[in-house]
């Protein structure tokens, strides 16, 4: 196989939401396994509704979830290549120029469905001769441009969703150019795929409808069809649909929430996959089995809840070079060592690490138990195995066990009711603050 060429384009209308990184995560991870190219194309082609903050927040997402791309274009940079390939099929036919207005073609839509019939467009405007033509645009009319499509059944392999078969003959002609000159995107995409030499092109299943057309006019550019591979769409605990409006799971927001980006990629790489969804500490094992063949047709069920409990998961098994970056420096590696199997979020570290540096006040709950127990303390060095000798003997002079005995000293030692391992808590607070604090004094 040669090595894929893939892409995620997205429009920079809107602020990425975990569906479109869906599409972009199995892009990345299958140019990655097959040591090819992920390009990420800007689709600004709507003035109106691209913004420049926008494409910097899409660039920021990418980079903050660990995608980064090995080229970048831009399709308002791409204008002079659409005007090419919209020339090209007229030359050749297969784009006519129409002249109906919106309100013509709502008219002839609704007697068709009045008749039971499909409301296929009926292809007058092949029918316009020169004059007529001319008779339209001296009233001001100017054409928008349909693409003719051949009444064939277009068939493609999809990788997900297997053979799939369009009747082409049952489709209006799309639009692919409007009367103010604009490019739709089914055109320009395809453009700029031959243009890229895509060879996969991996998306949501929302673009399925698109593809008998696309595939036609592949063929019509000379360009090689690539391969399809259409992902179901994510659904939320109810089933429906997660759109770009549910603003709570933009990945800017989840990234505020203080949510892991492995988190977010292990669990949009397997949701709706035949493998589990497991944290993961780099994307390597995400990359080694991303296989279409392995993804559900049925949509994908995401869960905000299970995206939380993953990213405490992921923070669990992150080693300190991973995060180093990210901590303060109060957080040392034992420190991150010790706290990371109990983190929600990462700040709370350094939650932790105020709490073994102190000064905190103790909880004090049986003051002569904890004086007793503080006599007990044994001379450093302190290891992990210290709390287990040392409450041991306090278990001994003071006939407690279980909670009786372990709840007070952890009360004092962090005035936390719980939290990390004490047996690696209590070497890093050390023994002088950890007597203090026995003996109920701030420290
Ligand atoms: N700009 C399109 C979108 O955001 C790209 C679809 C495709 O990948 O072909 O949905």
């Amino acid at each position: 196989m040669t090595a894929p060429v893939v892409r995620f384009a997205p429009s920079p209308t809107g602020l990425l939401h975990v569906g479109n990184i869906r599409a972009a995560l199995f892009n990345w991870l299958y140019a990655r396994r097959h040591g090819g190219r992920f390009i990420l194309r800007l689709d600004d082609t709507d003035r109106q509704r691209s913004r420049p903050e926008y494409e910097a927040a899409i660039e920021q997402d990418l980079m903050w979830l660990g995608l980064p791309w090995d080229a970048k274009e831009r399709q308002s940079d791409r204008l002079g290549f659409y005007d090419a390939a919209r020339d090209r099929l007229i030359a050749s036919g297969r784009l006519y120029p129409c002249y109906e207005t919106p309100e013509e073609l709502e008219f002839k839509r609704k007697r068709l469905l009045a008749q039971g019939r499909p409301p296929v467009y009926d292809r007058a405007a092949l029918r316009l001769d020169a004059a007529a033509r001319q008779a339209f645009e001296s009233e001001g009319r100017r054409p928008h441009w349909r693409f003719k499509l051949s009444s064939e059944e277009v068939r493609w392999d999809d990788l997900v969703r297997g053979p799939q078969h369009v009747d082409e003959a049952s489709q209006s002609d799309p639009v692919l150019v409007r009367a103010d000159g604009s490019y739709l995107y089914s055109f320009t995409s395809v453009v700029d795929d031959i243009a890229f030499g895509i060879t996969h092109v991996i998306r949501g299943e929302d673009h399925v409808t698109n593809t008998g057309a696309q595939i036609q006019m592949f063929r019509a550019l000379d360009g090689a069809v690539p391969v399809f591979a259409h992902l179901p769409l994510l659904v939320d605990a109810s089933g429906a649909g997660l759109s770009k409006r549910t603003g709570s799971l933009s990945i800017g927001d989840l990234r505020a929430q203080g949510i892991e980006a492995l988190a977010i990629d292990a669990l949009l790489a397997r949701i709706g996959t035949a493998d589990p969804v497991e944290p993961v500490a780099s994307l390597e094992p995400l990359i080694a089995t991303v296989d279409f063949s392995r993804v559900g047709r049925a949509a994908a069920r995401f869960s905000e809840q299970e995206l939380a409990q993953l990213s405490s998961r992921t923070l669990h098994m992150l080693p300190y070079e991973a995060v180093r970056e990210r901590l303060g420096a109060e957080v040392n590696e034992a420190l991150w060592l010790a706290v990371r199997g109990n983190l929600s979020v990462l700040s709370d570290a350094a939650v932790w690490a105020e709490i073994v540096q102190g000064p905190i006040t103790p909880v004090i709950e049986e003051a002569a138990f904890l004086v007793d127990a503080a006599a007990l303390l044994p001379a450093e060095p302190w290891t992990e195995q210290t709390w287990k000798g040392w409450t041991t003997a306090v278990a001994a002079a003071s006939a407690r066990k279980g909670r009786a005995l372990f709840h007070p000293l952890r009360l004092a030692l962090t005035a936390r009711e719980t939290g990390p391992k004490m047996a690696r808590l209590l070497p890093l607070i050390g023994r002088s603050k950890a007597e203090a604090r026995l003996r109920g004094q701030p420290a």
